[in-house]
């Protein structure tokens, strides 16, 4: 059982209290939810119906939620751990479109992964394309709308980005092979929806592409007649060599971004926020990106974001959000490694590391600038007067609040020590 400090209205010790029955202040929900409806009467909380214990174990907000948790609103929660996987020779890949996870409108998610060698046939599509590298390493290219060719070798935390409509190629290098999540910027992009070259060479007239290219017809007898989709190659040689071989020319605008070894935006012992965006990447013109490290006992602090839905993917640890919408409704959600979550644009959230472990996720945003408001900040740069008459506090305790934007609670400040 997950328990945190509550601090007591009273001068009273804070105490060690379950989750589900934390004390709360001011419940505006009548009746109240959750199991601080019992009082005493358990025998109204009786579950005794078909369960699964193992899908309980995994959401415990849902089955028995904060008493704070009011109504219900459209499902934030998918996994690529419930999405099925397309296995070829060289890899696999796994997706989550709106088809699948209705409220993720803004971005579809593919989780990919190419052996020592695996190839992710040369295509583009109409969407842009960013992705973050999880594991191993991963050869890119692409080439850009002035004629540019771009050729880099990714590793684990670092991201790329490919305009819409930019051809671009991916393969996985050794020895562990690449894996990684890619976000198409429109929640209805596929995988399996893009433009494949194989695919256009083996629907064209076998005469245009001897025009096209000046050479024989018989160039062409042996093309493959299906694509290839994710196939296994021959691992390529140096990056300098591919670079050579492909002409590519210095100062040409970068297609990835070393997101993990960037320098933290907001940072303190309860964990650190990195970010990427045209700010600091200026080719991700559609795509922002955060991402948030909280160390054991940490929380990302309550806010919104004003210019997008954040999509986020959880790379580590576990952790727990609630998102408050108009209504009002709250509700509270459990997120594992490889779980996404979708919060709608302008919507109240927080997300607590529940587990020992770090808790590491992504934020990705369909927009040009990362931008978020923080409820700490808000509050600290009003009158207090205003604010006390909001919130029936004392200026001391008033006075006692972060002033700034933190980011991520300081762990000192968490546990209201
Ligand atoms: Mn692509
Ligand atoms: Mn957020």
């Amino acid at each position: 059982m997950t328990t945190r400090t509550h601090q007591n209205t009273t001068d009273a010790a804070p105490q060690q209290v379950p989750h589900h029955e934390a004390p709360t202040f001011g419940n505006p929900d009548q009746p109240a939810e959750g199991t601080i409806n019992l009082v005493g009467d358990t025998g109204s909380a009786r579950m005794e119906g078909p369960r699964n214990p193992v899908l309980e174990g995994q959401f415990p907000s849902a089955t028995n939620a904060p008493a704070t948790d009011i109504s219900t609103q459209p499902f934030f929660w998918s996994s690529f751990n419930i999405s099925p996987r397309r296995q070829q020779a060289g890899g696999w890949a796994r997706e989550l479109t709106q088809a699948d996870f209705a409220i993720s409108d803004e971005i579809s998610g593919v989780n990919m992964f190419l052996a020592a060698g695996g190839i992710r046939e040369l295509h583009w599509h109409q969407t842009a394309e960013w992705a973050v590298m999880t594991r191993g390493r991963c050869r890119v290219t692409m080439l850009d709308q002035r004629g540019r060719p771009s050729v880099e070798d990714v590793e684990a935390g670092d991201i790329w980005y490919f305009p819409a409509g930019l051809p671009h190629s991916l393969q996985g290098l050794g020895p562990e092979g690449a894996e990684f999540v890619i976000a198409f910027d429109d929640g209805s992009q596929s995988e399996s929806n893009t433009l494949l070259i194989t695919d256009w060479i083996a629907h064209t007239p076998p005469d245009v592409l001897a025009k096209n290219f000046g050479v024989p017809v018989e160039t062409f007898k042996d093309i493959p007649l299906h694509n290839l989709w994710i196939f296994q190659g021959a691992e390529p040689g140096s990056l300098e060599a591919d670079r050579k071989a492909a002409q590519v020319v210095e100062g040409t605008e970068a297609v990835i971004f070393r997101l993990s070894r960037s320098p933290a935006i907001k940072q303190n012992d309860g964990g650190r926020i990195q970010f990427a965006d045209s700010s600091n990447f200026p080719i991700a013109k559609t795509i922002a990106t955060a991402l948030v490290t909280i160390e054991p006992g940490g929380m990302r602090e309550m806010h919104w974001h004003p210019n997008a839905d954040e999509w986020q993917y959880y790379l580590r640890g576990t952790g727990r959000m609630t998102v408050f919408n108009t209504g009002p409704k709250a509700t509270t959600n459990d997120f594992r490694a490889g779980d996404v979550g979708v919060v709608r644009r302008n919507l109240g959230h927080y997300v607590e590391n529940t587990g020992d472990d770090v808790l590491q996720f992504v934020e990705v945003f369909r927009a040009d600038r990362y931008e978020e408001v923080s409820l700490a900040n808000w509050l600290g740069h009003l009158p207090p007067e205003l604010v006390m008459q909001h919130l029936n506090i004392s200026p001391e305790a008033l006075a006692s609040f972060p002033r700034v934007t933190q980011g991520i609670v300081p762990i000192a400040k968490a546990i209201g020590a």
